[in-house]
């Protein structure tokens, strides 16, 4: 288990813009759970004579070139990402129900967005996108592991907290910050979310709506 790592100032200084509150927290991520990513990125690989190696959950080694099968090296692999935002993060496709199952818990919880995405250009692009879809909660953008940032933003509320990721590294960093949340590793894509092994502190694996938002309202 990591240590648990501290919250960068940049996103402090985000979470202490809220509103105070003292409700049930959802913290939610937008890629691969909200938003489809892995689908995009497969098409913007393809496109650019790349491939996915296999379904696990790791990008660095598991990009490959098309044409004589080399892997791309990591440093490439980071400057396909932040062009591949730069080009897609307008017209990402919504997860099917994810508006609608978020709409719902909001008579009980508060809902907060925290994402990973590059560039800052980008978040107004994403939150612009979201409102238009139905999912008006406030957008967090943070870098790294998300423990130190989900620990901020549970701050003293007694009531039960939720976080919602599809990276296995994002739900070890919370373990390690807020073992008390309730974690839920979520998948939109079904041939990677088949090839998860879910880890100890996994309280639910789901690449499906519906069923995260049955199992978040059973928890009140
Ligand atoms: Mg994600």
């Amino acid at each position: 288990m990591p240590e648990p790592t501290p919250v960068l100032p940049e996103v402090l200084a985000q979470i202490q813009s809220l509103p105070a509150s003292d409700r049930p927290l959802i913290i939610c991520d937008v890629d691969e759970v909200i938003l489809h990513m892995i689908l995009h990125l497969e098409e913007y690989l393809n496109n650019k004579g790349m491939h996915f190696l296999n379904h696990s959950y790791r990008l660095t080694g598991n990009i490959a070139r098309t044409e004589d099968g080399a892997p791309v090296p990591a440093d490439q692999v980071k400057r396909h990402l932040i062009t591949f935002f730069d080009e897609v993060s307008h017209e990402q496709a919504m997860v099917p129900d994810a508006n609608a199952a978020l709409a719902e818990l909001t008579d009980q919880w508060d809902i907060v967005l925290l994402t990973n995405l590059p560039g800052s250009h980008n978040k107004p692009v994403r939150e612009t996108l979201l409102r238009g879809m139905g999912i008006p909660y406030p957008v967090l953008t943070n870098s790294g592991p998300k423990g130190g940032a989900v620990a901020a933003l549970a701050g003293g509320r007694a009531h039960p907290v939720v976080f919602i990721d599809d990276s296995p590294t994002n739900h070890r960093s919370v373990q390690a910050s807020l073992p008390a949340s309730v974690q839920i590793q979520f998948i939109a894509d079904q041939r990677f979310l088949n090839s998860v092994e879910p880890e100890p502190h996994i309280d639910l694996l789901s690449g499906d709506w519906r069923e995260t938002s049955r199992f978040i309202r059973s928890i009140l």
